[in-house]
């Protein structure tokens, strides 16, 4: 049986620079995060990307493991060959099997300290529990989300995205780099906790779940009409009400949200989705129980390296 293993992952967008230069600093004085004795690899997810500042080379890492693109032997782009290299060297089955994956991001949104997870699996939700409960973080579910898929934690058994911003591409920000700090710190505290037996999780999980993405007005052929609305830049995480301004022309016209379902909105203006067709994405806020499945998923990913 092989041991317990954490994968900690930086700079899978390339032009997502402070988690890459903290690892950079650990790497140079160990101490300055204290990793309770647990194994630990760190690495960066795009280095070819991160050397040009760029979010990718090809294609964007963090949608490329996808089993029919990590599995078709004629495709050669950088981006593919790194997410199979990346499973065949840290993925389960790999030369250094990892059992959690860690990705550390940022965004240009306001988002401040955020975890991401993707659909719902028991472990996922113990660790976000965990990190809820010490640092009150929010939680972003994203799930039947057909159009955004081949994100790198879903080729581990248990892995999350940690979100931090706003912070603009390709800029070192010290207090980026220290939210993403004590968010590993509280981790990896809460992995050793949970070797101890001293582990407590939490009665409750606030999650906001993924309803739907909402585009910048766009004229036929892509171009776009109207700009994210100033009173709603910077308003991640604050509920919206019918008629809350969404977008801004130039010429003072408003386009508002129309609806009585007050959705959270998320990735207010990330500056990388725009490619995507993307301005925010609108969540709703659930309060879930915790459920013990949650917590004997990861006590036994944990102890028995073992996962349904
Ligand atoms: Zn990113």
């Amino acid at each position: 049986m092989s041991e317990f293993h954490v994968l900690l992952i930086a700079g899978t967008h390339g032009n997502e620079i402070n988690a890459p230069w903290l690892f950079e600093q650990w790497s140079k004085y160990p101490g300055i995060i204290n990793s309770h004795g647990l194994n630990i690899s760190k690495v960066i997810g795009n280095p070819k990307a991160l050397k040009c500042c760029k979010r990718y080379i090809s294609s964007d890492l963090n949608r490329s493991f996808q089993n029919e693109l990590i599995s078709n032997n004629s495709i050669d782009e950088y981006e593919i060959l790194r997410a199979k290299e990346l499973v065949s060297t840290y993925g389960l089955y790999g030369i250094s099997p990892c059992h959690i994956a860690i990705d550390c991001h940022s965004t240009t949104s306001a988002m401040g300290n955020s975890i991401v997870v993707y659909g719902r699996r028991n472990a996922d939700l113990a660790i976000a529990s965990l990190l809820q409960l010490r640092l009150g973080l929010p939680i972003y579910l994203h799930e039947g989300d057909k159009t955004q898929k081949g994100f790198l934690v879903e080729s581990w058994p248990c892995g999350l995205v940690v979100e931090i911003g706003p912070v603009p591409q390709g800029l070192l920000d010290i207090s980026i780099i220290q939210k993403t700090m004590l968010t590993l710190e509280c981790f990896i505290e809460e992995i050793y906790k949970i070797k101890l037996g001293k582990v407590h999780f939490p009665k409750k999980l606030i999650i906001h779940r993924h309803l739907r993405s909402i585009d910048f007005p766009r004229t036929e052929d892509g171009q776009i009409t109207a700009l994210v609305h100033p009173s709603l830049q910077g308003s991640d995480w604050l509920p919206m009400s019918n008629g809350t301004p969404l977008f801004k022309k130039l010429d003072g016209s408003i386009l508002r949200y129309e609806g009585n379902d007050l959705p959270i909105p998320v990735f207010i203006n990330e500056a990388a989705y725009v490619e995507k067709n993307i301005a925010m994405s609108l969540t709703k806020r659930e309060i879930w129980d915790f459920s013990n499945d949650w917590k004997d998923a990861i006590i036994d990913l944990v102890f028995n390296q073992s996962f349904p």
